[in-house]
């Protein structure tokens, strides 16, 4: 049996696309061999924290109720801390996604007066409702609070240390806070190592406050997380890349003791914090996921360097570059075409295990100025380290992918996606 073969009668794709994902994956070789070795060298960690912290069956046990001395969940936390270099990490199936997770680290770290400086430009989306500077007044938001937000925005993609030097000579700032990835907008991703050097420069001025990191996307990309280069508080997301594609909810933060003690505090309530919190059966998949993680996210760096080298070969401009070093799992391409777009991410829906059927149209999101069209069918419901995209409908026509549980899944979806712009290209 012939694999390209099966794919062009299985699939309905022409010879050429088949001929073109294979030819750019040739250029890529030399790329995933990096790319697996960073992987191992997270798999060598995660296991090192597994048998350091003896895990076995008895940690998969479901509890109940108040959840106390839930053994399986205590490891956990421990075991994710070590991983990233943290001394400390609350591993929880209580969170609901990843802002969520962000929300209770700020709000566990910040009182009112308190100053909190966003210097990597505007935060994610979401958490501008929680800073409170979309929504009203009333809601809860931290400026209902009384907690006050500067924002320090990127210079050609740099963060602006001459600005960062005078707020923090000029103001007492209780934190900042950093995005790693670059998330849906078009900036570089920081590698943790850069994340680093601009907490040394925060610290080296005002090394009282808090350095905290949006580490969403960017966990086992590289080979240390914040964390291990001083990041005091790093947060992120259980269905992106740290849940191994397996873990169906949840949120992790990892750092400082004495901080994450008070994050336990805000995500329960003051004086129960870590004790309670019923398991039910999350551990095993937790356990599972995380033990996962390196590789599956090797899988979605690859579709992505695959993604990439595709179409930057075809004339399109990606990023990040096929041999890019990468620091998150996105990938974006620039189609300049309205129609293109909307074929690649049609496309990309092939490649997905649930809803291949399905044909994405654009559609009014709420919350949204433009249109939005998504690819996406995962096992866990908007899972983006399984395999998605998603694009506004907007000029210069910008399409994300991300994720992938299997490589080869993802690279039918890209051929898929190839095929259709092939078609509109003739
Ligand atoms: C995904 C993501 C978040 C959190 O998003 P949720 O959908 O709430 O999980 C925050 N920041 C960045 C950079 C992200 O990529």
């Amino acid at each position: 049996m012939n694999k390209d073969l099966y794919i062009i009668e299985n699939f309905g794709v022409s010879k050429r696309a088949v001929d073109i994902v294979n030819a750019a994956e040739e250029t890529v070789r030399g790329t995933f061999k990096s790319l697996e070795e960073n992987a191992e060298i997270n798999q060598l960690k995660v296991m090192k924290a597994f048998s350091d912290n003896r895990v076995s069956e008895r940690h998969f046990v479901p509890t109940t109720g108040y959840g106390y001395d839930d053994d399986g969940r205590d490891t956990l936390d421990k075991i994710f801390a070590q991983a990233f270099g943290a001394e400390d990490a609350l591993v929880r199936q209580q969170w609901v996604n990843g802002s969520h997770t962000l929300a209770t680290m700020l709000y566990a770290v910040l009182r009112p007066g308190d100053t909190l400086a966003a210097i990597t430009g505007k935060p994610y989306d979401t958490l501008e409702e929680v800073i409170g500077i979309a929504g009203e007044d009333g809601n809860g938001s931290l400026k209902d609070f009384g907690i006050n937000y500067e924002q320090i925005d990127l210079v050609s993609g740099e963060p602006d240390y001459t600005a960062i030097e005078k707020l923090l000579k000029e103001k007492k700032i209780h934190a900042v806070m950093l995005q790693r990835s670059k998330g849906y907008g078009w900036r570089p991703t920081y590698s943790s190592k850069k994340i680093g050097e601009i907490i040394k420069f925060v610290k080296d001025i005002s090394p009282e406050t808090l350095c905290i990191v949006d580490n969403c996307y960017g966990e086992f990309v590289d080979t240390e997380e914040p964390t291990a280069y001083g990041a005091d508080l790093i947060a992120g997301s259980l269905i992106k890349n740290p849940g191994g594609g397996i873990a169906p909810t949840g949120g992790y933060i990892a750092g400082r003791h004495d901080l994450i003690e008070l994050c336990a505090y805000r995500l329960t309530c003051v004086g129960i914090g870590r004790e309670c919190g019923a398991t039910m059966g999350f551990n095993h998949k937790a356990y599972q996921g995380f033990f996962m993680a390196p590789h599956t996210t090797l899988q979605a760096l690859k579709a992505a360097a695959l993604c990439s080298a595709v179409f930057t070969g075809l004339g399109f401009e990606a990023d990040p570059k096929p041999e890019a070093e990468r620091h998150d799992i996105i990938q974006s391409v620039k189609f300049d075409d309205k129609d293109k777009m909307i074929a690649f991410i049609q496309g990309i829906q092939k490649g997905a295990p649930v809803d291949s059927f399905v044909n994405p149209e654009p559609w009014d999101m709420p919350g949204y100025q433009d249109q939005v069209i998504m690819a996406a069918g995962a096992f866990v419901q908007g899972s983006s380290i399984e395999l998605s995209a998603d694009a506004p409908i907007r000029e210069p026509y910008i399409a994300y992918m991300q994720g992938g549980l299997t490589y080869e899944s993802a690279k039918l979806g890209i051929t898929v996606a190839v095929d259709n712009i092939l078609k509109i290209m003739k």
